[in-house]
């Protein structure tokens, strides 16, 4: 017998999502969270948009949990009646040379199973966005935002209705292999060591990390880490747009769009600094040059002033600024030959998205052991 079932390591939005699956499949499930509350890293530092998953190499995990997770997230706003809109969005090209990457965006849509995705010539952008302009668009209907920390609220309270528990101030201090299971070393004010049967690691940033700590896993399935900031100034003065506006991606992030949350907030963000480590998270706010810059590009009438450096998030890269964008990893003893474990690696955007789907697989992977 072991003191814990299942230990979950983070209690970000895919953490959460995970303990809630295992909690609802009938594990006993503890969350260990070093933080004082939940979701206060990355999944409190993103865009909080609902993607369509259009943007993934088609048939990758990213993809897959991207476009289940979206449809699954909906279904599960709409029946809680969490707050979420799905306000659709506009991919806009500002010029005939970037025209095929939204003809790669709209291919690899097809191809992963997204049909609603449309064209739109410069005429009707203009129709539905009479600010913004563009050469060609794409439309997404899918695209939506939510309130995230409404969202990791339900996730945690219907876990815990399922029996789950959640430890906070609680960081993993340290861990080891033993016959059946893992030696955990809780920290924080009441420090304790527990046997634990099984272990998702979703610690985010801290997952790397963690792994470099336990003794005897194999070294080549930890990931080198990198960090790339994304910087978000918000816009003051009135709201230009109904829909999200996004430029074409660029190489490690989506390009600086325009997002607006749930209480009608306009931000434009993130781009892309690649930082040392995870904690760097002031806005510099002479980046704003860079912001007006870019945004111009398909909203000329911006003005001068009207942007405020807001904050930022650090995405979990898994590759440096030179190397392409490698997928999601869900990995478990299929891969790393660790019983009872599975590591969520890179888990970046769309992370939020996707977190349903994700947990759905930490399930699949813990139960085949
Ligand atoms: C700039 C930016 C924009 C983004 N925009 C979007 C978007 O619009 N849509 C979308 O779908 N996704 C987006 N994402 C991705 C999304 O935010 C992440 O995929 C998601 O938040 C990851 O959640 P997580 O639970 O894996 O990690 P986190 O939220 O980082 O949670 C990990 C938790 O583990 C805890 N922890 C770490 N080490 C330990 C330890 N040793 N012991 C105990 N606890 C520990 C941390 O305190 C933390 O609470 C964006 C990401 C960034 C950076």
């Amino acid at each position: 017998m072991h003191d814990i079932d299942c230990l979950v390591i983070g209690a970000g939005v895919v953490g959460l999502a995970a303990a809630r699956a295992l909690a609802l499949a009938c594990r006993e499930v503890v969350i260990a969270e070093a933080a004082e509350g939940i979701g206060t890293q990355t999944s409190a530092r993103n865009s909080e948009v609902i993607h369509a998953g259009i943007y993934y190499p088609p048939g990758s995990l990213k993809a897959r949990v991207c476009v289940e997770g979206r449809k699954r997230l909906y279904v599960y706003l709409r029946e809680r009646g969490l707050p979420h809109k799905a306000c659709g969005k506009l991919i806009v090209a500002t010029s005939a040379s970037q025209k095929p990457a939204l003809e790669t965006i709209m291919a690899r849509a097809q191809a992963s199973g997204v049909e609603t995705l449309r064209w739109l010539d410069a005429g009707e952008a203009k129709a539905m966005e009479p600010e913004v302009r563009c050469e060609i668009a794409l439309l997404s209907p899918d695209t939506g935002v939510v309130d995230s920390h409404a969202l990791m609220l339900s996730l945690l309270g219907e876990c815990e209705a399922a029996g789950g528990s959640l430890a906070l101030n609680t960081p993993i201090a340290g861990w080891r292999r033993e016959a059946d299971g893992f030696s955990v070393d809780f920290g924080g004010e009441d420090p304790a060591t527990y046997s634990v049967k099984t272990i998702v690691n979703s610690a985010g940033h801290g997952a790397p990390r963690l792994l470099r700590t336990l003794d005897g896993f194999p070294p080549e399935h930890i990931p080198k880490q990198s960090f790339a900031k994304g910087n978000y100034f918000a816009l003051l003065g009135k709201q230009p747009f109904s829909h999200l506006v996004y430029p074409v991606p660029e190489a490690a992030g989506l390009g600086i769009h325009a997002t607006i949350d749930m209480g009608g907030r306009v931000k434009f963000g993130p781009d892309v600094e690649w930082v040392d480590d995870d904690q760097d998270l002031v806005v510099d706010p002479q980046r704003a040059d860079k912001f007006y810059a870019a945004i111009r590009t398909y909203w000329p009438a911006l003005s001068d002033g009207a942007l405020v450096a807001d904050y930022a998030g650090i995405r979990p890269k898994l590759h440096g600024p030179t190397e392409p964008m490698p997928d999601f990893r869900i990995d478990g003893p299929e891969v790393h030959g660790v019983a009872g474990l599975v590591n969520l690696l890179g888990i970046e955007s769309p992370g939020l998205t996707s977190s349903l789907a994700i947990a759905d697989l930490v399930v699949e992977r813990l139960a085949a052991r």
